[in-house]
């Protein structure tokens, strides 16, 4: 069974282009859904050219929200349309802020249940959504019961982006009704962290960094395998807790999740909480002096041995090559 019609969240990042996660939608909804449209708290301009081309035919856009939450105004102009009589079969959106806080708002409005971070979805024998619990070691199957429109959330790298070759969608306004209250809060200010190389929840080599390192001052052994590497560095939990290392750098269940080609765990135990974060990663590479260390049970290579002799012996062969 396919589904006649799907609304994604088309979400923006900080520079003002259609996020990844948007994408990576996209393309599960294609597979899904006749027709695929997409919903923005913007004017629609920056996103009617990608969201064409991964397939969405229409942009429903509130205009500009700059110094607004997006999701108070979002929510209630998708409302206001569906009462009216646009409603689609499903909306999707990442387990993202401006997404959770969007279908959180929706999901009273239109008095529908909303499901999140789920990983899969199939609408085989009805909408059956797929939700990894207890730290990624089991997996649930729920199925909407509700009635349309089924509000639905994924986690970040859940599909794979692909482009369908399509023209750009057609842009048009849905208007956001007065929100009262909700509507009067301001976002006064937004903080862009600074980083140089690529994104951790983008790059193709990660090299990440546990309490094996034994001091904050030794994550420089990871920055400069991640550098050398062209990569980005991560962390376990345990070292941004400890402050070595910003929150923005934690992969896991309450980090981030990433897929990269190579990730590289040192003196990092696999904790199921961090393996959620990185076990679809291509290939694993595991440094640990503890043989028995649980991330060798995902690892593709794994290194029996100290960090702090093993990451400069791999940095002086990079940089002999
Ligand atoms: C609700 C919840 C959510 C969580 N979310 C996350 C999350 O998102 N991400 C996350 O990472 N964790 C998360 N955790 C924490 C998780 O359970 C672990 O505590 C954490 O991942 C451990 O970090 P670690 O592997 O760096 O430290 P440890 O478990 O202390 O492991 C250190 C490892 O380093 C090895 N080692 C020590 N010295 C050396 C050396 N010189 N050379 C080589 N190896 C060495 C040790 O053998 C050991 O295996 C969460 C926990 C909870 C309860």
């Amino acid at each position: 069974m396919a589904l006649s019609k799907v609304w994604v969240h088309a979400e923006l990042t900080p520079e003002g282009n259609l996020a990844p996660i948007s994408l990576e939608i996209l393309a599960k909804a294609r597979e899904i859904a006749d027709t695929v449209e997409v919903f923005t708290g913007s004017d629609g301009s920056a996103v009617a050219a990608t969201a064409g081309a991964h397939g969405a035919t229409k942009v429903l856009a509130t205009g500009d929200l700059s110094g607004k939450l997006q999701g108070v105004h979002v929510a209630a102009a998708l409302a206001a349309a569906i009462e009216a009589g646009d409603a689609p079969d499903l909306i999707l959106a990442g387990t993202t802020y401006d997404g959770r806080d969007i279908a959180g708002r929706l999901s009273v409005k239109l008095d529908k249940p909303v499901l999140t971070n789920n990983v899969d979805i199939d609408v085989t024998d009805g909408i059956v959504v797929t939700t990894p619990i207890f730290g990624g070691t089991q997996l649930v199957k729920t199925k909407f019961a509700a009635g349309a429109p089924a509000i639905a959330l994924f986690r970040p790298k859940s599909f794979v982006a692909e482009e369908s070759g399509g023209g750009a969608a057609e842009v048009t306004t849905i208007a956001v009704p007065d929100t009262g209250a909700a509507g009067a809060a301001k976002m006064i200010d937004r903080h862009v962290e600074e980083t140089t190389g690529p994104k951790l929840d983008e790059a193709a080599v990660v090299v990440a960094g546990g309490r094996g390192l034994g001091e904050a001052s030794k994550f420089e052994l990871i920055e400069d395998l991640a550098k050398s590497l062209k990569g980005a560095p991560g962390a376990s939990r345990a070292i941004v807790d400890a402050g070595w290392v910003p929150y923005s750098y934690q992969v896991g269940q309450t980090g981030k999740v990433v897929k990269p080609t190579v990730y590289i765990a040192a003196g990092i135990s696999g904790a199921t909480q961090h393996m959620v974060g990185m076990k679809g990663s291509k290939n694993i590479i595991a440094i640990n002096k503890d043989p028995e260390a649980p991330i060798f049970g995902v690892a593709d290579l794994g290194i029996v041995g100290d960090v702090h002799k093993v990451l400069p012996k791999l940095l002086e062969a990079l940089q002999a090559r």
